[in-house]
């Protein structure tokens, strides 16, 4: 029987579908020790930071992710960076194999005047933010603002509409963090723009999101009837099925009863934004557009553009991602994910896509390594074990319960330590 090593560094679902497949092609002459190392003192990647809290279903997949976990040959090292701590090289002469599942963290930037003044910030910053990420709780969001703007037409951007334009008590029984629910009881906003530089049949929103839409129960959701029917007219006979189905659902919203809520989420096409304005925050934004320039008086502005990863030490990067052919990076290096491919995907896909790498990262392994590994490198004595993860999942669930919430989210470092038990 071949053991071999193999080092995950990210605990997001990439990382937890790659260690999935390499548990499924055990078998009798081979099996895998899985370490996966994770920088925060929680695992989970986006499922814990990215999802919206009103979305609690597309999370049941933590399950997935914990019976992963409880295989006996994984361990999780929670709480240890990878590129200063320790390094990759480290961990490339320990383990048979690296395998780099680190995500894409960066907000990509518009590169217009007046991105970044006060009031001007990526969804890369704002959603973590209220998904209790501890690196983002001091972030400040100015939200005593009537109107807010939301940049980008794909899920994300609809996410962090949704965020800016629901009434808020309809968080209390999610697990959005307190700090931001606080916020949102006090915020202002209550016309929010999402604005797309294409028309509507070029929307990376997908289906399913666009049709909730019309369900708010508080918000009223205005997208112009015109702009649909011109779309319809140039997509032609035969459009394909996402653009005829995003379509269809955006008739839908045009033609839903107008309701009388507070708060109202309004769709702008073919925007494309020009220059943030303002001398000391926010004031507007211009955007061209084919009928000329238009200006939209405003105080927070929110990109949702894509995103890029965030480099470490010993792992080659372009273009946001990390260099690779099909998941090889080098010498028994690999990637999967949005490190890999880019932003792009719903978590299922990160699925297949491990899946497919793991098949070459196993068709590519030789005698495995005697060459120690990471528990000999760790001289932080606060590392999260899965042990001790559980003792924080319990306590997060538990803390929520009284609540009707899924769960509480800690966000302070020294919290996490007391409910680790460590
Ligand atoms: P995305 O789907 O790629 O959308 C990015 C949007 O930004 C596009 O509309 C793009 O427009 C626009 N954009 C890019 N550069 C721009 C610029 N300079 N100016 C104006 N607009 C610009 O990315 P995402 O929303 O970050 O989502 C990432 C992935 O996560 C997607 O696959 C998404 O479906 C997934 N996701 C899924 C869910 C869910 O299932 N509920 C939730 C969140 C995210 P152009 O097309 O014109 O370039």
């Amino acid at each position: 029987m071949l053991q071999y090593k193999v080092a995950i560094v990210g605990a997001g679902p990439a990382g937890y579908f790659a260690a999935q497949a390499l548990q499924n092609l055990q078998n009798e002459d081979r099996a895998f020790s899985i370490d996966m190392i994770e920088r925060l003192p929680t695992p989970w990647g986006l499922v814990r930071s990215g999802v919206a809290p009103d979305h609690p279903k597309i999370k049941t997949v933590a399950k997935v992710f914990e019976k992963i976990a409880a295989e006996p040959n994984f361990r999780l090292f929670a709480n240890v960076e990878i590129g200063s701590e320790i390094t990759v090289a480290q961990l490339a002469a320990q383990y048979d194999a690296v395998i780099i599942a680190t995500g894409s963290a960066l907000g990509k930037k518009l590169g217009i005047p007046g991105e970044d003044l006060y009031g001007s910030m990526s969804a890369a910053d704002f959603v973590p933010w209220y998904n209790a990420h501890p690196d983002f709780a001091d972030l400040d969001v100015p939200l005593d603002c009537d109107t807010s703007v939301v940049i980008g037409a794909g899920n994300v951007a609809m996410d962090v509409a949704r965020m800016l334009a629901l009434e808020p008590s309809e968080l209390d029984s999610t697990d959005t963090v307190d700090h931001a629910i606080a916020a949102f009881k006090k915020s202002s906003v209550r016309d929010v723009y999402i604005s797309a530089r294409r028309g509507p049949e070029h929307a990376a929103f997908t289906s399913p999101e666009l049709r909730e839409l019309p369900k708010l129960e508080h918000t009223n959701v205005i997208m112009a009837r015109s702009d649909i029917e011109a779309a319809i007219a140039r997509a032609g006979d035969a459009p394909e099925k996402d653009v005829k189905s995003n379509l269809d659902a955006m008739l839908l919203i045009a033609d839903s009863q107008k309701t009388e809520h507070e708060r109202t989420m309004h769709f702008l096409f073919q925007h494309t934004p020009k220059e943030i304005l303002g001398t000391d925050r926010v004031e507007g934004i211009v955007y061209s557009t084919p009928s000329g320039d238009v200006t939209v008086k405003c105080g927070l502005v929110i990109t949702a553009i894509g995103y890029q990863a965030e480099s470490i030490e010993g792992v080659p990067y372009e273009n946001g991602k990390v260099v690779n052919t099909d998941g090889r990076v080098k010498e028994n290096m690999y990637v999967v994910g949005w490190a890999k491919r880019g932003p792009s995907g719903v978590i299922g896909t990160n699925k297949s896509d491990a899946a497919a790498v793991i098949e070459l990262l196993v068709s590519d392994l030789k005698q495995p390594k005697d060459n120690g590994d990471i528990s000999q490198l760790i001289t932080n004595e606060q590392v999260i074990d899965q042990a001790a993860w559980q003792r924080i999942n319990a306590a997060e669930v538990a803390a929520g319960e009284p609540l009707g919430k899924p769960r509480k989210k800690l966000i302070q470092f020294e919290d996490f330590l007391r409910a680790a038990a460590i």
